[in-house]
């Protein structure tokens, strides 16, 4: 059976994020992107209505969202500011090894906190010397009695300089490549933990990314997730679950390019006509519906897979790539429509482009991207 109709509870949970979007995230979009602002306010009413911490089950006190549900939202809120998004997501990408790799003890010690009251946390996986190659990363972790101590530094960490917990992914022995990571997390407090300055992008700028550095921090043995070297694993399998809803982010920027280009087009005069009743423009439009809804299928196809016990490695990484190149071309196109104007900071499409730009790199870039799928692709071939 195929069935695309959403049920009553995920038709509300989408109004919910609408309004939210609009009430809340897109009067502060053009300001916060300006300024580079990181608006804590909103993300703390995001948390008071349960739009943080989406995939944390109900038993710790979060929403115990399906992926399916968390597209339907995280669409709705990239419409209007696909930074603020970045940031409000980043709880389900920092807790998700929590929930892959944690024991029953740990998941109540570590989760319950973020439902109870209000907290970032960060994932650490990125480093100076290369992202894709994650199984090469050098930070170390040295067992040292009940606890390891963790030396080395993480990049282009979203909300580190705002988190009170970072998972990391650290060594145990380098020349074991990716047999040798292993999970940690570590609090804010730990001494030697300290992040860099809030880096200056080219969007997704009411986000914040920084530096983590690690010197000589004690983590106890306790806050290890799983075993020795059982980090990669935990890694992958986050990334596998959370590449969906950055393909839903990727849409959510692309629908909102379609919507503010249909009405310029529908307004704007030249030639004694709406530029939307010129041909060239209706083809664009039409290009722009077509990526619109093909990703919206793919993101709800990957997710629904997902929430059916399938690992979805392949169509989740299907539904990022085409997402995010599909958004980077709609972003583009409407730019194109509104002419002149769509260069201007005082329109909202140009911020839509670079936000786009983005999607196509964090998360596993899209060159990685299409090397799981043609891995994938061909071992069916096999
Ligand atoms: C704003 C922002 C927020 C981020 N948030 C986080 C976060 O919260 N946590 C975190 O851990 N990371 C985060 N990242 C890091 C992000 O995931 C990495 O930037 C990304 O994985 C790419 O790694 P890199 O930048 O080191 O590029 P590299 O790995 O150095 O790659 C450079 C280029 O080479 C290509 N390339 C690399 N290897 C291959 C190959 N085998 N074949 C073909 N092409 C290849 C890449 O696709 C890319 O185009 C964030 C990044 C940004 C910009």
């Amino acid at each position: 059976m195929v069935d695309f109709s959403l049920t009553e509870e995920q038709t509300s949970l989408q109004e919910m994020a609408r309004k939210f979007a609009r009430s809340e995230m897109l009067p502060r979009a053009a300001e916060c992107d300006k300024n580079s602002r990181f608006p804590e306010e909103v993300y703390r009413k995001a948390w008071e209505l349960g739009l943080m911490n989406l995939n944390v089950p109900s038993d710790f006190g979060g929403s115990g969202l399906s992926l399916l549900d968390q597209v339907l939202i995280v669409e709705e809120l990239a419409r209007a500011c696909a930074g603020m998004t970045t940031s409000i997501l980043a709880n389900c990408l920092a807790l998700e090894p929590i929930l892959i790799g944690a024991s029953p003890e740990q998941k109540q010690r570590l989760l319950a906190p973020f439902c109870a009251s209000f907290h970032l946390a960060s994932f650490c996986l990125t480093e100076p010397a290369g992202g894709s190659d994650a199984g090469a990363l050098t930070t170390r972790a040295r067992r040292d009695g009940d606890a390891y101590v963790l030396d080395g530094e993480k990049c282009f960490i979203t909300n580190a300089p705002h988190a009170s917990l970072y998972t990391v992914f650290a060594t145990v022995d380098p020349a074991l490549r990716h047999r040798g990571i292993t999970a940690f997390v570590v609090p804010r407090s730990a001494e030697g933990l300290s992040t860099g300055k809030d880096e200056d992008k080219m969007g997704h700028r009411a986000s914040a990314t920084s530096t983590v550095r690690f010197e000589g921090v004690r983590v106890p043995v306790d806050d290890r997730l799983g075993a020795e070297g059982d980090g990669f694993s935990i890694a992958m399998r986050t990334l596998d679950q959370t590449r969906t809803p950055i393909g839903a982010i990727a849409l959510g920027i692309a629908q909102a390019a379609l919507g503010y280009a249909g009405e310029y087009a529908l307004q704007r005069h030249t030639f004694g006509k709406p530029i939307a009743e010129h041909q060239a423009i209706q083809l664009k439009i039409a290009d722009m519906a077509q990526a619109v809804h093909a990703s919206r299928l793919l993101v709800w196809h990957a997710a629904w897979l997902i929430d059916h016990g399938r690992k979805g490695t392949l169509e989740s990484s299907i539904a990022k790539c085409f997402a995010s190149d599909a958004a980077m071309r709609v972003a583009d196109e409407a730019i194109q429509i509104f002419g002149g104007y769509g260069y201007m900071r005082d329109y909202p499409v140009e911020k839509l482009l670079r936000d786009a730009k983005l999607t196509q790199i964090y998360e596993g870039s899209n060159e990685i991207q299409r090397i799981v799928i043609a891995r994938e692709q061909l071992k069916g071939a096999a």
